[in-house]
């Protein structure tokens, strides 16, 4: 069992290890529900678009944006973005066309009153634009849309091919918040993967975005690649922490080839962690990161006790989305580019993941997208309770109830009694009028929210494991 301290910072949380492999099977992580599986290309494109314009008339409410910048010199084997590999550098102009010509048709959908409390650039790489491109690119933007003065915006680093001039772009359209891939940084493993990064590039970039003005950087880290070991992955987190990040992201790898057929490629010398061997990583990162300090904030998430995410997440304030933890409420997002998926209220819908495609639908005029999901008021009030699950110490049945507009516990009166063998492991606790996360249930939240899920029975396979 996890040691059950308020906020965990610096005593590391020792976990069951039977517990982890007891709920080490496949679920969504939920950065939507329903999830993305279920958008459907016979989604009525006229009532996605009607609920986009229905949130125009609160022109108080907050806008998030997303752009999807796809492009990468080289490919990594692991990698599960949707990424076009290229290392003709023109392309980025084209694509910044497509992107103005999308955000164009998206104009009149959107009331310009709105303003945007968050905006995030990610890929593929952000990093793959030259200086003069990513000018232009916040210039589109700006151009468009009124932003708060404490707007979030944030962009995805590879630290092999950024510059300062790179850097210095970003900042200079307003980005505060870098997150640098990383993954692992034993050399062996470097190589497995096809993504050679020599720590001290890696350290070099964080200086140079330091130096530039962010003010706070994200680490991602891989566990379950080729030819990691406890000890390896253990130098890792400590060669990662000497870079003093403000979060970190610990992810499992999805090994999915049928999906993504260059994963294939890892399988070669079967290198590959096994399933007892991969949990036993995780637990060594929540271990190592936790002793060091940083407070978990849920699944695989960690930031340093003074960052916004984890003064929010002590308070009950998290939110997520596509993007995962966040602290901004009540945005909805409006994702461009190839793949980018956009959430309303009401809806979500994804472009198409075709870059041919989605150049062709742009050039014609026609938004580009491919499939969607509009909600029913089932949907929405499941949403609701599995955001909360998945982000709140303590899920409070009043606060539910307010939000869903029932009374969540005569609604949903077989789902908490499904909660009986969590409780007994010792994932959560029931109060009265609410359910209390325990600091091992923070690590599990998946397993919890799943029992709020009917649509997993039929298809947990196309999932990745919880751990
Ligand atoms: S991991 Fe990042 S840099 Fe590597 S192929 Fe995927 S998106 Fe590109």
């Amino acid at each position: 069992m996890i040691a059950d301290t308020p906020d965990s910072v610096a005593t590391p949380l020792a976990l069951d290890f039977d517990l982890l492999r007891k709920y080490d099977r496949p679920g969504p992580r939920y950065t939507s529900y329903p999830t993305a599986p279920k958008f459907t290309e016979t989604a009525d494109q006229a009532a996605l678009l009607d609920a986009v314009a229905r949130e125009n008339l609160d022109p108080e409410r907050p806008l998030s944006l997303y752009f999807h910048l796809p492009f990468c010199e080289s490919r990594c084997w692991f990698c599960g973005c949707t990424t076009v590999i290229t290392r003709r550098h023109d392309v980025a102009g084209d694509y910044l066309d497509h992107l103005e010509r999308e955000l164009d048709l998206m104009q009149p959908w959107l009331n310009s009153a709105r303003r945007v409390t968050q905006l995030h650039f990610g890929g593929g790489s952000p990093t793959f634009l030259a200086p003069a491109e990513i000018r232009r690119l916040g210039e589109m933007i700006h151009a468009r849309h009124q932003f708060t003065p404490d707007a979030e915006i944030s962009v995805e680093i590879d630290p092999r091919r950024l510059t300062p001039a790179q850097a210095q772009a970003y900042h200079d359209l307003g980005c505060r918040r870098a997150s640098l891939g990383v993954q692992d940084t034993d050399p062996r493993v470097q190589v497995a993967i096809h993504r050679v990064q020599p720590l001290a590039q890696t350290r070099e970039a964080v200086r140079v975005l330091r130096d530039t003005g962010y003010t706070s950087l994200g680490i991602d880290l891989i566990y379950g690649l080729p030819y990691q070991t406890e000890a390896s992955f253990a130098r890792t987190i400590d060669e990662v922490l000497s870079l003093r990040p403000d979060r970190l992201s610990v992810f499992s790898y999805a090994h999915v080839p049928w999906i993504k057929p260059a994963q294939k490629i890892l399988e070669r010398d079967q290198a590959l962690p096994s399933p007892e061997l991969k949990l036993r990583l995780f637990e060594l990162a929540l271990r190592r990161l936790t002793a060091a300090g940083l407070v978990h904030i849920g699944m695989d998430h960690f930031a340093r006790p003074e960052d916004e995410l984890a003064a929010a997440a002590r308070t009950d304030h998290l939110h997520r989305n596509f993007q995962g933890y966040s602290t901004r409420a009540g945005a909805s997002l409006h994702a461009f580019g190839m793949s980018a998926i956009s959430q309303t209220e009401h809806t979500y819908h994804q472009n198409t993941r075709d870059l041919a495609a989605y150049r062709e639908a742009v050039s014609a005029g026609r938004l580009p997208i491919e499939r969607g999901l509009v909600l029913t008021d089932e949907d929405r009030r499941r949403r609701t309770i599995i955001m909360r699950v998945m982000c709140d110490r303590r899920v409070d049945f009043a606060d539910l109830s307010a939000r869903i507009g029932t009374d969540f516990e005569t609604a949903y009166a077989p789902e908490l009694a499904s909660l009986d063998d969590l409780a007994a492991d010792g994932l959560l606790r029931r109060v009265p009028g609410a359910l209390e996360i325990t600091p091992a249930g923070a690590v599990l939240r998946r397993i919890i929210a799943m029992r709020f899920d009917p649509s997993l029975a039929a298809d947990e396979t196309r999932y990745s494991r919880t751990i």
